[in-house]
């Protein structure tokens, strides 16, 4: 299937979804406390979605029963929110996905709770800057695996992690998940060129250890087969037609972290 090429009407719907995403990703960050369990959290989101009159991208997905993902520890991606309760030292991984005027946002925040092993607060640091290192290197005119190259770069010059193989990033639109699957590794100046109008969710999922996962047997939850923790960051990003990036999921628009990198956002979405 074709890349979904969207226009700057269309932008702005998936921005407006995005910040759906954003606001209620921040109020996760915000609220969790040791004690909660992860219903409790995607609970919020669904009172989110309702307060901003969206739909959740993720509930029904192939059947997917909550709003949020919710993985714990060596749960590195997909998790089911469920009774366990949030403990000291847990590093929890949040996923969710709005919907509005039928288009999506998608984006993923890893969180230390309470007393954080300084290991676990470097790989969630090393987790986000890959993503926000992939997004930069995404420019108008460039290929898509110069993503995957910026990303891979960047977290091996930063340690020795896991990066897994058999879930990435992809482009998303009027549905979730849509053409290209992006990976988290490999060689740059590959695949389709990068043009305008192209909406990219950009998310690196890393361990400790191993980059070897399985699925356990609610046949979502992915955890690292060594049992290393694992971290979890994701940006939804549009090139706007002035050939600019726009992080669609992020409250500034990327403003702060893509100047840092030397990368202008647009002002037009
Ligand atoms: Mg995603």
């Amino acid at each position: 299937m074709a890349i979904q090429i969207k226009n700057l009407e269309q932008l702005k719907s998936m921005r407006k979804a995005g910040l759906v995403v954003a606001h209620t990703l921040n109020l996760i960050r915000d609220s969790v406390e040791i004690g909660m369990t992860t219903v409790d959290l995607d609970l919020l989101a669904v009172r989110s979605l309702e307060k901003y009159n969206a739909k959740s991208s993720f509930k029904g997905y192939h059947g997917f029963p909550s709003v949020i993902c919710a993985s714990v520890n060596d749960e590195v991606v997909h998790g089911i929110p469920n009774k366990r309760v949030i403990q000291d030292g847990d590093l929890l991984s949040i996923d969710f996905g709005a919907i509005v005027e039928g288009w999506h946002g998608d984006a993923a925040i890893s969180i230390g709770i309470g007393n954080v092993d300084p290991a676990d607060q470097k790989l969630m640091d090393v987790c986000e800057e890959s993503m926000w290192q992939g997004i930069a290197a995404g420019k108008n005119g460039g290929k898509l695996t110069d993503i995957s190259q910026a990303v891979e770069s960047y977290i091996n010059s930063q340690g020795k992690y896991g990066i897994l193989r058999e879930y990435g990033g992809h482009g998303i639109g009027s549905e979730m998940h849509q053409e290209p699957h992006i990976l988290n590794f490999g060689k740059g100046g590959n695949g389709p060129d990068l043009i305008p109008g192209m909406a990219l969710a950009i998310e690196p999922m890393i361990t400790r250890g191993t980059e070897k996962t399985k699925v356990l047997s609610d046949d979502w939850t992915v955890v690292s087969q060594d049992h290393s923790r694992g971290a979890h960051f994701e940006h939804t990003y549009a090139i706007a037609p002035d050939g600019k990036p726009f992080v669609l999921t992020a409250i500034d628009g990327g403003k702060a972290e893509l100047s840092r990198l030397g990368v202008e956002i647009s002002e037009l979405i």
